[in-house]
């Protein structure tokens, strides 16, 4: 517990205004996405300038307490969850967009920016900012950065940090420095900024952000491709890319997925087939027809039952919306959703997803797995309720030899989501124990009193 003298310290730095420590306000922030994860702050602080930030850093310092940057908490794998003695440093407020500079394609954002809404802005002048997570109208920028996000164009456009070229950042000690800025080539000194990408809050906190844009496409094409089985399906992915096409967007939904979704968002996807391809191709519209007729080529090569591509703008928006509403609707079915995000080489994902299916039944869980198949990403999410503590031991082992074939293969125990709290006793499966240490040592060098964010991603 902070004790009560440092509490006023806290206030007085931050302002009362904007200093919360109310039963009610501490509820609302003691998880996020995450299920099964949760911690009451001691107090909720909403600052007002990075100057703030800085001082209440350094009192961290001092009184030790510790400090957890906090976006919309929206994340899967408990990054904003509060720890011992925590602040929540709540950053949701920032929400300016600063600048568009339509002669350097960049934007400056402050991190409490949300995505979909930077979308819609750039948008309106032609311009594109590809990362589109599936919380896009949820979660902010900060959050991007922090857990490096990716989402449905990540295949053809990659992920958030191919887009960040500059982050002021507020450090563990209190300075405040830049890294990167508009300049599109620059090697001074060692890369700072791409090492704050997917730092989950652990090595600073971002106070403005300079985003890299690109000229919009000039129109699209959505198609979705039906299957009975899905091998069937991960072998068209790997059909098209072999075709040398790179489509923007390559989702994959399984029939548990398929009925959730359906069920959900009433657009008449049929619920008897085992899987589903969601399939985007976008550019210049002549390559943009000749790459949905190959995949369609692909799509029947592979056995597809059925190849159908959205006849308006509003049509493929609706499929879209559809995939992205997934993890929602499969939560509606019950009271606890966990959802998980291994990742494999793309050659892999037919091995990946019948290997989910015989762990779900072997363990005898329900897992519905959707995912953005394009870049080998599978989000296996089980359905069940914290109250039946016997499946979720077995869920929990599951997990584990999820995670362990995903590594065999090639790959990794988290795509996008980030380590976490969640997955960090399984991290070294990934990293080794070696690179751990490194990242330790990091760690202890910019935050040598573990005041920002510990207890994430690893325990020091
Ligand atoms: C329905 C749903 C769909 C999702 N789909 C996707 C998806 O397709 N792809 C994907 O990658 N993720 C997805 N996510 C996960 C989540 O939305 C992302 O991780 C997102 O980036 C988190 O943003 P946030 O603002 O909610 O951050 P939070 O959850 O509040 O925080 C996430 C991490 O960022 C740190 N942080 C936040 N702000 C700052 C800051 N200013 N400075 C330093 N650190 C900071 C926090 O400490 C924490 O470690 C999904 C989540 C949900 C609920």
């Amino acid at each position: 517990m902070i004790q009560p003298h440092i509490l006023d310290q806290i206030s007085s730095v931050i302002g009362n205004e904007n200093f919360f420590t109310s039963p009610e306000d501490k509820i609302t922030y003691s998880y996020d996405g995450t299920p099964l994860l949760e911690h009451l702050p001691d107090a909720i602080v909403r600052p007002q300038s990075k100057e703030q930030i800085s001082q209440l850093v350094k009192l961290a310092n001092t009184e030790k307490f510790s400090i957890v940057p906090r976006g919309n908490g929206t994340g899967l794998s408990g990054g904003s969850v509060p720890t011992e003695n925590c602040v929540i440093l709540d950053m949701s407020q920032w929400k300016k967009i600063l600048e568009i500079d339509k002669e350097n394609l960049t934007a400056w954002v402050e991190p409490g920016v949300i995505t979909s809404q930077l979308h819609q802005e750039v948008e309106k002048l032609g311009l594109f900012y590809p990362p589109d997570p599936g919380s896009m109208n949820i979660c902010t920028i900060g959050g991007n950065v922090a857990e490096n996000s990716g989402g449905l164009r990540g295949l053809k456009y990659g992920v958030t940090k191919n887009y960040v070229m500059g982050l002021e950042v507020v450090l563990p000690n209190g300075e405040i420095i830049m890294c990167g800025g508009k300049s599109v080539k620059d090697v001074a000194g060692y890369n700072l900024k791409d090492f704050f990408i997917g730092s989950e809050g652990t090595l600073g906190i971002f106070t403005r952000i300079l985003l890299k844009l690109i000229p919009k496409p000039q129109s699209s094409k959505t198609m979705l491709a039906y299957f009975n089985s899905k091998a069937d399906a991960g072998r068209t992915v790997s059909a098209i890319i072999a075709n040398k096409i790179i489509p923007a967007t390559v989702e994959f939904l399984d029939n548990t997925t398929i009925r959730c979704v359906e069920e959900y968002s009433k657009i008449g996807l049929p619920t008897d087939i085992d899987s589903l391809l969601l399939l985007e191709t976008d550019g210049h519209p002549v390559v943009v027809e000749e790459e949905a007729q190959k995949i369609v080529e692909c799509c029947r090569e592979n056995n597809a039952i059925e190849v159908k591509t959205a006849q308006t703008v509003e049509e493929a928006m609706r499929l879209k919306t559809a995939r992205r509403s997934a993890f929602s609707a499969l939560a509606r079915t019950k009271p606890t959703t966990i959802l998980e995000d291994i990742t494999v080489p793309r050659s892999e994902i037919a091995v990946m997803l019948e290997k989910i299916e015989s762990i779900s039944k072997k363990y005898d869980i329900l897992i519905g797995t959707f995912g953005h198949a394009g870049d080998g990403n599978l989000h296996p999410t089980c359905l069940t309720d914290e109250r039946n503590r016997a499946e979720i031991e077995r869920a929990e082992k599951a997990y584990a030899e999820i995670f362990e074939e995903a590594v065999k293969l090639g790959g990794t125990i988290t795509g996008e989501h980030g380590t976490g709290l969640a997955k960090k006793k399984f991290l070294h499966l990934s990293t080794g124990h070696a690179a751990i240490d490194a990242m330790r040592t990091i760690k202890k060098a910019l935050d040598p009193n573990n005041i920002l964010n510990p207890g994430k991603v690893f325990d020091i």
